[in-house]
């Protein structure tokens, strides 16, 4: 068991001094914090997921864990399992939810080929610790766990980890699993060469405060990879699928998806490539690439006539070298590579 939680080391997600194991909990002598061990995956989160509570996450999972023994579900019954138990998301919502799901280990090896091109890695030996933030149900971790030798996910929604553990553990896979806040983690500084949170950054409480963690995570060379949805891309807003609805004023937004559709649009803050540029700056991430990616195959499948007349379109623009940059502005959304650099920064001192 020691052997297991050797890395990543933990620290307090608050005050960042180190914690005291009692193999039920963590504590922090420095603030007095304590961090409960639950179902085998500690809990550092300094605030619950948006959308659940505390008491109501954890007896989503133990209900899960306990249907899931009963009944003999492996990861995709489990999966099912949960959407069926889940009635606030209609029921076509949830059925590309777990399309998407099935297909994420697919997805995570063609993000890491991505990554791995504009790595600027000298050495061709790849990366040495690896953390995705909002893992979800572990797809990427899976990906990631076939190149690399230490992979930790993290997730705010405690639920999800638990059927992310049923993934990995079925295909035997070592990679540790953590409950905690994107803008409050649990590490020790410099732990990780390459932090990955896909559709991540458009969730979060403080995108600031997110970005300032991944900084401190990385060692100097890390890279911190992002992606994100345009505010401003011309294909409908993908969490709610209205459209235009960035080109609004932030105020109106709820209003408006509540108007066009009936549903609620809540916490999300959607980027445009101004404010993206202007917030990694602010963060000192001064060095980073904004890149165009291709549309998976597997996500064009269930659009519409329009939507598939914007798909060409914008296929077109981005082979287009000249009208490229129009792409910063309008395409639906941003991969990003951002470099620690850190080695520059202390420089002088
Ligand atoms: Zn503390």
């Amino acid at each position: 068991m020691l052997g297991v939680s050797q890395f990543p080391v933990f620290c307090c997600p608050q005050c960042k001094g180190s914690l005291n194991f009692t193999g039920e909990e963590y504590s922090c002598p420095r603030c007095d914090r304590k961090y409960p061990v639950v179902l085998g995956i500690p809990d550092f989160r300094v605030f619950p997921d948006s959308y659940i509570s505390y008491e109501d996450d954890y007896k989503k999972a133990r209900f899960l864990i306990e249907k899931a023994e009963a009944n003999n579900l492996d990861f995709k019954g489990l999966v099912r399992l949960y959407w069926s138990i889940t009635p606030e998301v209609p029921e076509d919502r949830a059925e590309r939810f777990m399309k998407r799901t099935f297909a994420l280990v697919a997805k995570g090896v063609e993000n890491l080929k991505e990554i791995e091109a504009h790595s600027r890695k000298k050495d061709q030996t790849g990366f040495n610790a690896v953390l995705e933030i909002g893992c979800g149900t572990g797809g990427f971790l899976v990906a990631a766990k076939a190149q690399f030798k230490q992979v930790v996910g993290i997730d705010i929604a405690f639920r999800w980890l638990v059927i992310a553990k049923k993934r990995l553990d079925e295909l035997n896979l070592n990679v540790p699993l953590v409950c905690a806040c994107a803008e409050a983690l649990p590490f020790e500084e410099e732990t990780f060469d390459l932090i990955v949170a896909e559709n991540v950054l458009e969730h979060v409480r403080d995108q600031e405060d997110m970005l300032k963690e991944c900084r401190r995570l990385l060692d100097s060379n890390g890279v911190l990879f992002l992606t994100t949805p345009n505010r401003f891309g011309l294909t409908p807003e993908p969490h709610v699928r209205v459209w235009g609805v960035g080109f609004l004023p932030r105020k109106w937004m709820g209003r408006y998806v509540k108007l066009i559709k009936g549903i609620p649009y809540r916490h999300l803050r959607v980027l445009s490539f101004f404010e993206i540029s202007k917030l990694l700056k602010h963060v000192s991430f001064q060095d980073y690439r904004i890149l165009f990616p291709s549309l998976p195959q597997q996500e064009l499948k269930n659009l519409s006539a329009l939507e598939n007349f914007q798909v060409a379109i914008y296929e077109a623009l981005r082979k287009t070298s000249f009208i490229r940059s129009c792409l910063y502005i309008i395409g639906p959304s941003f991969h990003i590579l951002c470099y620690a650099n850190k080695h520059r920064d202390s420089g002088e001192s």
